[in-house]
């Protein structure tokens, strides 16, 4: 089976708007500000597209856009004021920063009530003591593509490659969360393939082009790609899709698995800090 990120993400994308239609009706609306800086290309397009969709779902989205010399105070100083303001529910600063910008700096000076991305400090350390946070687009996108396949997870043993704060933290917070078997890999375990085959549910999370080749994968295995690697003009995951796609019992493509999840989710987050900042 394909798990088909598409469709689980418009249907995600339904829910929200379905929610924001009523709100509209007493007359306020969820806005989210995101924050971009510079011209890096990928930046570019990942805002655009999280622009469209908040504009699908009816979410009031601005972009503010930065030249890459801005400092880091005039960014701050714009923080506090999205901060301030009734009217945003979330803020996003765009990742990756100019490397005179201190990225811990932007992340703690958003409001953790505001912080769509989950990135804050206060929010990762809710998640991680399970008290109700904004949890990261990214991994929370991946719960919902599992939960899509298998709504019981306890006692899987899921294996997660990659121990970023933006993926295979948080993806381990949730998954503990849900009763998993956890285990994390990094560049530096040393048996990668073994631990792999122990997967019931295996997400890669590394950034390295379709490294989990099919022998890597336990027969019926969940396997979630979150990798976004170039390969001569084509986008490929960390997974080798072709001698995969026969083992698992359900696989996400790339494009069209996890990435449009994000999205859905950064939306959802936006409706969920709105909701909570009108409680
Ligand atoms: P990251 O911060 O670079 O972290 C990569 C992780 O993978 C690190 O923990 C690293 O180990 C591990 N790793 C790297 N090479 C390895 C190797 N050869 N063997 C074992 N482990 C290895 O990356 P990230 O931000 O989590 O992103 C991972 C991938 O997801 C990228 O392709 C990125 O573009 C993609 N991504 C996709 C979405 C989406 O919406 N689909 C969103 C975000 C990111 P160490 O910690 O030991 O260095």
């Amino acid at each position: 089976m394909i798990i088909d990120g598409k469709k689980i993400s418009k249907d995600l994308v339904e829910k929200v708007k379905d929610e924001v239609s009523k709100i509209k009706k007493n007359g306020k609306s969820p806005g989210l500000s995101v924050i971009l800086i510079g011209d890096y290309a990928p930046s570019q397009i990942y805002v655009k597209n999280k622009e469209k969709l908040a504009k699908e779902a009816g979410i009031n989205s601005e972009v503010i856009r930065y030249p890459k010399e801005i400092s880091e105070k005039e960014v701050l100083k714009k923080i506090d004021e999205l901060n301030d303001n009734s009217e945003i529910s979330g803020i996003l600063v765009q990742l990756p920063l100019p490397s005179h910008i201190n990225k811990e700096k932007i992340i703690n000076a958003i409001k953790p009530s505001k912080d769509v991305d989950g990135f804050h400090p206060m929010n990762v350390g809710g998640l991680a003591s399970g008290t109700t946070s904004i949890v990261p687009c990214t991994p929370l996108g991946c719960l919902f593509l599992i939960k899509s396949v298998e709504k019981n997870l306890e006692g899987k043993n899921a294996v997660i490659l990659g121990r970023s704060n933006l993926n295979g933290k948080p993806m381990a917070q949730l998954l503990l969360k849900e009763n998993c078997t956890v285990t994390i890999l990094h560049s530096k375990t040393k048996d990668l393939k073994t631990e792999c085959k122990r997967a019931d549910i295996l997400i890669a999370a590394v950034g390295v082009k379709e490294m989990v080749k099919g022998d890597w994968i336990k027969k019926d295995a969940i396997v979630i790609d979150v990798g976004i690697n170039k390969d001569n003009g084509k986008i490929v995951g960390d997974v080798d899709f072709e001698s995969s796609k026969n083992i698992a019992k359900a696989i996400t493509p790339v494009p069209g698995g996890v990435g449009p999840m994000t999205i859905a989710c950064l939306l959802k987050n936006t409706l969920e800090c709105f909701k909570k900042s009108n409680s």
